[in-house]
Formats: C-alpha cells, sequence, structure tokens
C-alpha cells in the first residue's frame, strides 16, 4: 500500500490558496480539506460552515470524523484547540520548532490527536491524499513528525497584491463563508506577516519535498502547474485544460470562493490594479515586486 500523501499549501494569505487547494482535491482519491487547523475552533467550536453549506458539526463528511476523532482524541478540544493556536500565533511564529523540541507530554498528545485526525480523513473520505491550505508555517515542523509523506507547496503572490487583497473590508456574511467583520489591515503589519510567513515556509521546509508556486504562474499554466505537484487522470486534465468546472466539496475553512457551487478559473491572474493602494502603499508595493 502506498504511503498517504498531505499536500500542505503554506505561505501567506490572499495569495490564491483556497482556490488551489479546490483544484488540488479535484483528482478522485484527494481530499481538499480547507485550513484544516480551524477544524477544531472555527469548525467544532463556533460550528462555522463548511463549503457544503452546512454547519461543520452538521456536515454528512465532518460529523464523521469528528465522532470518530472524538472517540481516539487524548486531549479535550479545548486543549487541542489552545495548543495549536500558540503555535500559530503571530507571537510565537519563530518559536514553533522551539515548542515542540520541548516536548512535555501535552505536545506528544498534541501530535498523536493530530495524527489521529488525518488518519481519520483519510479513512472517512477514502482517499490517499490530503490538501490542507492552513498555510501557518509552524504546521511544517508539526507534519515533519507525523508518519506521511508530506510535501510542502510554497505559494507566494506579488506583495502588492497581497496588500491591495488585505485592504479589503468585508461585512459579515456566514453564509457566504464571511465569518465576522474583515476590516482593513495596517500596510506594515501585512508586510511584517507576508516576509516572515514566507521566509518560515522555506526554512521549516527544509529537507521535506518542497516546491514554490507562483500564484501569477499557476493561473497562467494551469494544466502545467497542477501536473507538475500531483498525478491526475484524463478527467482532471480535461478540466484542467477548460480551466475548470470546479467544485468546491467540504472545505472546513478558507477564502468564501469555497462557498460557491462551481468555479472557473480566470486565464489572468485577478485583482491585480491595486485599486484599493493609496500612493504610498502603491510605492512600497512596486518597489518590494520589483525584486519578486
Ligand atoms: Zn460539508
Amino acid at each position: 500500500m502506498s504511503i498517504k500523501t498531505i499536500i500542505y499549501i503554506a505561505g501567506e494569505g490572499h495569495s490564491g490558496s483556497t482556490l488551489l487547494d479546490i483544484i488540488l482535491g479535484s483528482r478522485e482519491k484527494s481530499f481538499s480539506a480547507g485550513e484544516l487547523v480551524f477544524l477544531a475552533e472555527k469548525g467544532i467550536i463556533n460550528g462555522e460552515y463548511c463549503a457544503c453549506g452546512t454547519v461543520v458539526p452538521d456536515c454528512p463528511v465532518w460529523s464523521e470524523i469528528i465522532e470518530e476523532w472524538n472517540e481516539t482524541r487524548i486531549l479535550d478540544l479545548d486543549s487541542y484547540s489552545r495548543i495549536q493556536k500558540k503555535l500559530l500565533s503571530k507571537k510565537k511564529l519563530f518559536q514553533a520548532n522551539k515548542i515542540l523540541k520541548k516536548q512535555p507530554e501535552e505536545i506528544k498528545n498534541f501530535l498523536r490527536d493530530t495524527e489521529n485526525l488525518y488518519d481519520t480523513i483519510f479513512k472517512v473520505t477514502n482517499s490517499d491524499c490530503i490538501i490542507d491550505s492552513s498555510k501557518g508555517p509552524a504546521m511544517i515542523p508539526v507534519l515533519r513528525k507525523l508518519g506521511y509523506n508530506v510535501k510542502v507547496i510554497h505559494l507566494t503572490r506579488r506583495f502588492g497584491d497581497v496588500l491591495n487583497s488585505y485592504k479589503v473590508h468585508l461585512k459579515k456574511d456566514p453564509e457566504k463563508g464571511v465569518e465576522h467583520e474583515i476590516k482593513p489591515l495596517n500596510t506594515f503589519y501585512v508586510l511584517f506577516s507576508w516576509f516572515s510567513k514566507n521566509l518560515l515556509t522555506r526554512f521549516y521546509s527544509r529537507g521535506l519535498e518542497y516546491r514554490r508556486l507562483r500564484y501569477e504562474d499557476y493561473i497562467s499554466d494551469l494544466k502545467g502547474s497542477i501536473q507538475e505537484i500531483i498525478n491526475v487522470d484524463a478527467a482532471v486534465i480535461e478540466k484542467l485544460k477548460n480551466r475548470g468546472p470546479f467544485h468546491p466539496g467540504h472545505m472546513v475553512a478558507g477564502s468564501r470562493i469555497r462557498m460557491k457551487k462551481e468555479i472557473t478559473v480566470a486565464r489572468k491572474p485577478v485583482d491585480t490594479s491595486y485599486k484599493r493602494l493609496n500612493s504610498f502603499d502603491r510605492l512600497l508595493a512596486r518597489s518590494i515586486d520589483a525584486f519578486y
């Protein structure tokens, strides 16, 4: 039996990761999980929406996974979620290895529970590959400690477009995948986050199967880029050629495009006009992107 694979999409948010997750999940034996790090907190505790349109605890797929996971999990859900938050918090972004190395009993249990969760997903969804677009670099050292074949896809996007995307203002609309009001972020906050997440993704991936993928490249050459990541059958190749239709399935969290029933991929990168940026932001973005 072939070893099971986790394709972990890492890097900064607003870089087209949800779309990439959906496309990679269109292969028959792949399961597109979305941002799996949010299963415990957003999915189970807060009861937020799955891409299928029902809340996660009522989703036919996730309810079965959660039920089995509850039976095997060592830590209670709050403790599990607390460790996960600590690992992924912005303040401790550079300390993930240190936290894991200490390996007190609680961390060992956390790792075992995380492996149990992936095992349960593989079993319930009958897949040999899970696509996890959690993005947080701190999950890479966690995945490294589990018994799977891990492929890290380091997804990057021009800083100016990431910044422009973070400047959006969205009102709360849970059914459309916006669980809380989204306010525009400070430019330097985005710059620090973009820089450190990209740096850490590269750093944590040493020794693992790693591929850097630019959002701009995968949109322009959809078929070629996806085939370099994963073997797909003729039906998927046809879809890649036609740029769709792709169907989100049961993603647990991610950008609001996961709530669409059907997706066709644009022929060019979208939202590249910097329309939400002021003149200082534009100058900063152009200077950084000159080196991209
Ligand atoms: Zn669902």
